[in-house]
C-alpha cells in the first residue's frame, strides 16, 4: 500500500506546526511542505524586534530551517515553490517553481492549507514607492531594516495603531527615528475600549511619538525619484517622512480555497469544522486564512494570531495523519502588546464590541498594583472585567499597566476557557508573596466589584456615563479633589469618606446619587454606607482616575 501523502501549503506558523505534528503521529506518511518564499518556520512575531535590534541576530528569527525539518522530521520541504491551484477531483495541487518557472503537479491524500494573510494596502497613489512598506515576512523585515539602518532615514510615518503598528513605532523610536503614528479611529489599539487604550497614548506621547488620531492618510507624496517624502492627512495636515509603514490590517489568503470551490465563511475566511476540515474533508485549513469559533459569541470569526494558528496546525496535522484527534477549542483572541513602559492586553469581548454585537454585559474596572503596594517597585495596572449581567460569566477582560499585565490576562483567559464566572475569579487560589502579588490580587478585587454589582450590594456607574444633572458625591479629600477634579460634572458634593456617617443629613435621600473617589475603593465603602441608610446609590467604576480617561464630553 502506498504511504499516506500529506501536502501542506505554507511553511510558517500553522503549516510548520501541522507538518511536525503529522510526522510525530505518522512516521510512514510522505509529508510535503510547500513554501512560496525562501524561509519556513520563522518568527513573524519577532520581526519588529529585529528591526529595532532588540533581537540583534537575524538568524535567531529562524526557528527551524528547511534542513532541520528534513533531517529531524523527514519532511520534504520545498521552498520558493508556490501552490497555484488545487485539483480536488484528481487530488493534486499545481506547483510553480520560482527558479525555473516550471509548473508541475503533486498528488495528495490529505491537503492542509496554511497560506496566512496579506497586509492590506489602501487604494491610494504613492503606495508603490520603495520606501512605503508593510511587514509580514523576513523579506519585508530586511527591506524595512535596511531603510532604518541607513542614516538618511530620520523620520517615519506608521499608518495604523494596531499591534504591529504600535510595535513598529516603539522599535523605530528605539532606533532614533522620529516617528508619527496615524490612526483612523480616535484612539490607539482600536480593539480595546477607549479608556483602556488611553494610557498607551500617554506613553507614546511621553516617548516623543507624534500622534494623529481620528484621521486617515489620503495620499502619499513622492519626490522626483519616486520615493515617498510625506503623507497628506484627511484633516489637511502634511507629515514629512523618509519612510512610511502601513500596518492597517490583513486580509486572509483565500484565493486557492475559493478557486477550488471550498466554502468561505461569512467573515471572508475559509470555513472549517472543529478538526480544521474545510467543506472538503480531505482538505484542512488553519491560521490567518480561516475563521475560528469565537468564544464569547460562539460565532465563526477571523482571529489573526499566532497561538490559534499554531494550535490549529497541530490539530490538523494530527487529524490528517491519523484520521482522528482532538477537536479545537473556541478562541478568545487573547493578545498583548508592549509600548515602551506600558503593556496592554485583552481577551474576549470589550464593552465596545459587546455593544456592537448587541451582547448584554456589565463591566467592573479597578486600578491596582502588580504586587503588594508596600513592597518597593509596585507598578499600577488598570483591569477591566466584562461579564454577563445574568449569570456573571466572564466574557472579556482588558488590562493595561506595567509589570504583571501578562499574568492577569492569562489567568482570566484560562478561567474563561473553562466557562468561569466572576464568582469563580473571586475564589481563585493564586500564588502570593509581596514581590509577586497581593493577597487580594487585582483579579480578585475586580471580581469582588463585579460580584457586588451582580448582588446589588454596590451597583456600578460606567466611567463614561453622562453625569450631567446627576447628584454626584466625591468622597476624596479636599486636596485630592483640587489636584484632579472629576471630569464631566456640573456640580459635586464633597464629603471626605471618614466624615460621611456624620454628614449624611447634607444629602438628599430622594435623589439617585453617584459616588466617586480616586479609583473606586473608597467610593465602594461610601456606597455601602449610603445603601444601608436607604440611598439609591451607584459607585463610579474606577473612580476619577478612569473617568478622566473614559469621559469624552457629553
Ligand atoms: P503565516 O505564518 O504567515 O504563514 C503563511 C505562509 O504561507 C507564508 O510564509 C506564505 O509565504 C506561505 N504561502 C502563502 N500562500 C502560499 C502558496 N500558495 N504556496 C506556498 N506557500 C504559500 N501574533 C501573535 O499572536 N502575537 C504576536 O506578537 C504577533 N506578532 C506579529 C508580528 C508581525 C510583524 C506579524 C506579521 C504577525 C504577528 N502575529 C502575532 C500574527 C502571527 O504571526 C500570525 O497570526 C501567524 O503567523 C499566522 O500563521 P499562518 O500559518 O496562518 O500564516
Amino acid at each position: 500500500m502506498n504511504p499516506l501523502t500529506i501536502v501542506i501549503v505554507g511553511g510558517v506558523a500553522g503549516g510548520a506546526s501541522a507538518a511536525t505534528r503529522a510526522r510525530r503521529m505518522n512516521e510512514h506518511a510522505e509529508i510535503v511542505l510547500f513554501e512560496k518564499d525562501d524561509y519556513v518556520s520563522f518568527a513573524n512575531c519577532g520581526l519588529p524586534y529585529h528591526i529595532g535590534e532588540e533581537i540583534p541576530d537575524r538568524a535567531d528569527l529562524l526557528v527551524a530551517t528547511p534542513d532541520l525539518l528534513r533531517k529531524r522530521f523527514r519532511l520534504d520541504v520545498r521552498v520558493a515553490q508556490e501552490v497555484v491551484a488545487i485539483d480536488r477531483d484528481a487530488k493534486e495541487v499545481e506547483v510553480k517553481r520560482r527558479d525555473t518557472g516550471e509548473v508541475y503537479r503533486q498528488g495528495y491524500d490529505k491537503l492542509i492549507l496554511a497560506p496566512g494573510a496579506s497586509p492590506l494596502v489602501p487604494p491610494m497613489s504613492g503606495t508603490e514607492a520603495k520606501n512605503v512598506l508593510t511587514l509580514r515576512n523576513l523579506a519585508d523585515t530586511d527591506k524595512i531594516k535596511s531603510f532604518v539602518d541607513h542614516e538618511s532615514t530620520r523620520r517615519a510615518v506608521v499608518v495604523g495603531a494596531g499591534f504591529i503598528g504600535l510595535e513598529m513605532v516603539e522599535q523605530l523610536i528605539h532606533r532614533g527615528v522620529a516617528t508619527s503614528l496615524v490612526e483612523l479611529r480616535p484612539q490607539v489599539l482600536p480593539l480595546m475600549d477607549p479608556e483602556m487604550a488611553s494610557p498607551l497614548e500617554d506613553e507614546l506621547l511621553h516617548d516623543g511619538v507624534e500622534l494623529h488620531l481620528g484621521v486617515s492618510v489620503t495620499s502619499i507624496d513622492l519626490d522626483d525619484d519616486g520615493l515617498a517624502m510625506g503623507v497628506e492627512l484627511s484633516d489637511g495636515r502634511r507629515i514629512e517622512a523618509d519612510m512610511v509603514i502601513l500596518g492597517i490590517g490583513v486580509r486572509p489568503n483565500i484565493g486557492l480555497a475559493e478557486e477550488s470551490g471550498l466554502e468561505i465563511g461569512a467573515s471572508g475566511a475559509i470555513a472549517t469544522n472543529a478538526w480544521m476540515q474545510t467543506s472538503d474533508p480531505d482538505i484542512y485549513a488553519v491560521g490567518d486564512a480561516v475563521e475560528y469559533v469565537y468564544g464569547p459569541t460562539a460565532l465563526p470569526t477571523r482571529i489573526a494570531l499566532a497561538g490559534p494558528a499554531n494550535r490549529a496546525g497541530r490539530l490538523a496535522g494530527e487529524h490528517a495523519a491519523t484520521g482522528s484527534g482532538p477537536s479545537s477549542h473556541p478562541v478568545l483572541g487573547t493578545s498583548i502588546v508592549r509600548v515602551f513602559g506600558v503593556t496592554a492586553a485583552l481577551t474576549g469581548v470589550t464593552e465596545s464590541l459587546a455593544a456592537r454585537l448587541d451582547l448584554p454585559c456589565r463591566s467592573a474596572t479597578i486600578v491596582g498594583k502588580h504586587h503588594a503596594g508596600y513592597y518597593p517597585g509596585a507598578e499600577a495596572m488598570t483591569l477591566k472585567l466584562t461579564f454577563d449581567p445574568e449569570d456573571g460569566k466572564v466574557v472579556g477582560a482588558q488590562v493595561v499597566g506595567g509589570s504583571g499585565v501578562d499574568k492577569r490576562i492569562d489567568v482570566i483567559a484560562t478561567a474563561m476557557h473553562f466557562g468561569g464566572t466572576v464568582r469563580d475569579l473571586s475564589g481563585l487560589d493564586l500564588a502570593y508573596a509581596p514581590p509577586y502579588g497581593s493577597a487580594k490580587d487585582p483579579i480578585h478585587i475586580a471580581a469582588f466589584v463585579a460580584c457586588n454589582e451582580l448582588d446589588g450590594l454596590a451597583p456600578l456607574c460606567s466611567p463614561s456615563a453622562s453625569l450631567r444633572g446627576k447628584a454626584v458625591l466625591d468622597v476624596r479629600t479636599e486636596q485630592e479633589v483640587e489636584n484632579a477634579p472629576l471630569a464631566g460634572v456640573d456640580e459635586v458634593i464633597h464629603i471626605p469618606l471618614d466624615e460621611l456617617r456624620e454628614r449624611l443629613g447634607e444629602l438628599d435621600r430622594s435623589k439617585p446619587l453617584v459616588v466617586t473617589c480616586g479609583v473606586g475603593a473608597r467610593g465602594h465603602i461610601a456606597t455601602r454606607i449610603l445603601k444601608q441608610h436607604g440611598f439609591d446609590v451607584q459607585n463610579l467604576s474606577g473612580g476619577a482616575t478612569v473617568r478622566a480617561r473614559a469621559w469624552s464630553g457629553d
